[in-house]
């Protein structure tokens, strides 16, 4: 495909899929979004990394050919006002897996928010958030290191699909009209109304794909955490797929933990996966008592942008929480935070949150030495206090640096390994 802006590389290989699988060749192109605000130097400083960790890894057997794309306010500035174009995510499905930073959502551009566009335009239904912690990071948890666990949260339904009905508007009306009479819902009179759509095709997509990555992880279990106690036929709908998921395309692997007891003692048999579910008001209580006990997570949209988050939290912050958006085909890996505007151009911030996306993003084309080499050199530098400002002012006699000379230290650390 030819493109307009975009330049792909014609040194490096197109990732492809074969029966469902990553092909990866050694010098592999992947796509890169600055993204808007903190975002140019936060990617400046992640480039820099990510390519002393695969020189460091690989010597010369490896490396990785990137291809600038655009989105957002460059994107803008390049195509004549369009944050969006056409030809940004026909690059982003045909190279496969790309990474981008924080874009900023247009006011009166049309769109609700361009992360909500691009997921819903390239179906990208899985957003997966790990929550892992580094020595050394300051945290408000008493045992951060027992967190270690990873979100998949479902990104194209529930109350994000937009059904929502301003009070006092015809539309309004016209659906409190038919609830009431149709269906003799009783609510108050000037209630704002919005539908919660959960279905069991993107159900069941999500939790197969929290399983498979369980799979593929050798993790111990999957939890479907779910308000199903109260909204039963959404969020308790969600739980009853979620189990048949499990046990339609995964029975040989998983067992449910009602099984473990019933059958087993308590213990899972060797080998096995369990499943279990939580109510969601119980999970985050959980992940703050007993976090060893959950390794996968499996939610909606509104439950997993709240548990993500809280859970970011506990393990030092928006600056350092990697996170990814994926269909069957396409990962867009991201930094969780917003654009920061206040800190824009300022080389202040951590890059901490796109450089570990970086490293989930090498672990998915199979280059897993990539990001140990990354986490061993932040937790070098963490350890040693030498800190972006967020870290700094959590930590006593932190010396406080600029983003790129936090990548200075990294880089270091990751060529003394
Ligand atoms: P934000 O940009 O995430 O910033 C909120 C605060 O989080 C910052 O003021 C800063 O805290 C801290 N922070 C964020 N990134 C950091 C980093 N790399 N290092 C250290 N601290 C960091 O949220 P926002 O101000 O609500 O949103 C700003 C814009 O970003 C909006 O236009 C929003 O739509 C957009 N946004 C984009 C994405 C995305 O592209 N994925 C996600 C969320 C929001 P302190 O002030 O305490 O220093």
């Amino acid at each position: 495909m030819s493109y307009q802006h975009i330049k792909i590389p014609e040194s490096g290989d197109k990732i492809r899929i074969v029966d469902g699988k990553l092909q990866v060749s050694a010098q592999p192109i992947l796509g890169f979004i600055e993204g808007d605000g903190i975002g140019p130097d936060i990617t400046t400083a992640c480039l820099r990394i990510w390519d002393a960790a695969v020189a460091k890894v690989y010597g010369d057997q490896r490396k990785v050919h990137w291809a600038e794309l655009f989105l957002g306010e460059k994107a803008a500035g390049i195509y004549a006002g369009n944050y969006f174009p056409d030809e940004t995510l026909a690059a982003i499905k045909e190279l496969v897996v790309s990474i981008k930073g924080p874009l900023t959502t247009p006011v009166g551009g049309g769109f609700r928010s361009l992360n909500v566009s691009l997921r819903q335009t390239l179906d990208l239904y899985a957003c997966v958030r790990p929550v892992k912690y580094y020595q050394g990071v300051p945290s408000p948890m008493k045992k951060p290191e027992e967190i270690n666990a990873v979100i998949f949260r479902e990104n194209t339904e529930d109350v994000y699909a937009g059904l929502e009905y301003k009070a006092g508007t015809p539309e309004n009306k016209k659906l409190a009209k038919f609830l009431r009479e149709e269906l003799h819902a009783e609510f108050f009179e000037d209630a704002g109304l919005g539908i919660k759509p959960i279905s069991e095709f993107a159900s069941k997509r999500l939790v197969r794909k929290s399983i498979e990555y369980a799979l593929e992880n050798k993790l111990g279990s999957v939890t479907l955490v779910h308000k199903g106690n109260i909204m039963k036929y959404t969020e308790g709908a969600f739980r009853a797929w979620g189990y048949e998921v499990a046990a339609e395309k995964f029975g040989d692997v998983t067992i449910t933990e009602a099984e473990v007891w019933e059958k087993h003692n308590g213990k899972a048999p060797a080998g096995k996966i369990i499943i279990k579910d939580r109510i969601a008001d119980i999970m985050f209580q959980l992940m703050q008592l007993r976090p060893a006990e959950f390794e996968v997570l499996a939610t909606m949209n509104l439950n997993g942008d709240y548990l993500s988050d809280a859970l970011a939290a506990s393990i030092g912050g928006m600056g350092i929480a990697p996170g990814a958006n994926m269909s069957d085909e396409v990962a867009v890996f991201e930094a969780t935070h917003g654009t920061a505007p206040k800190y824009a151009n300022q080389n202040k911030v951590n890059p901490g949150s796109l450089m570990f996306s970086g490293a989930m993003m090498f672990d998915h084309i199979g280059w897993f030495e990539v990001g140990k080499a990354i986490e061993k050199a932040f937790e070098t530098v963490v350890a040693k206090k030498v800190v972006t400002y967020d870290f700094a002012r959590q930590i006593d006699g932190a010396t406080e640096v600029s983003t790129s000379v936090f990548a200075d230290h990294l880089i270091e650390a990751i060529n003394r390994q």
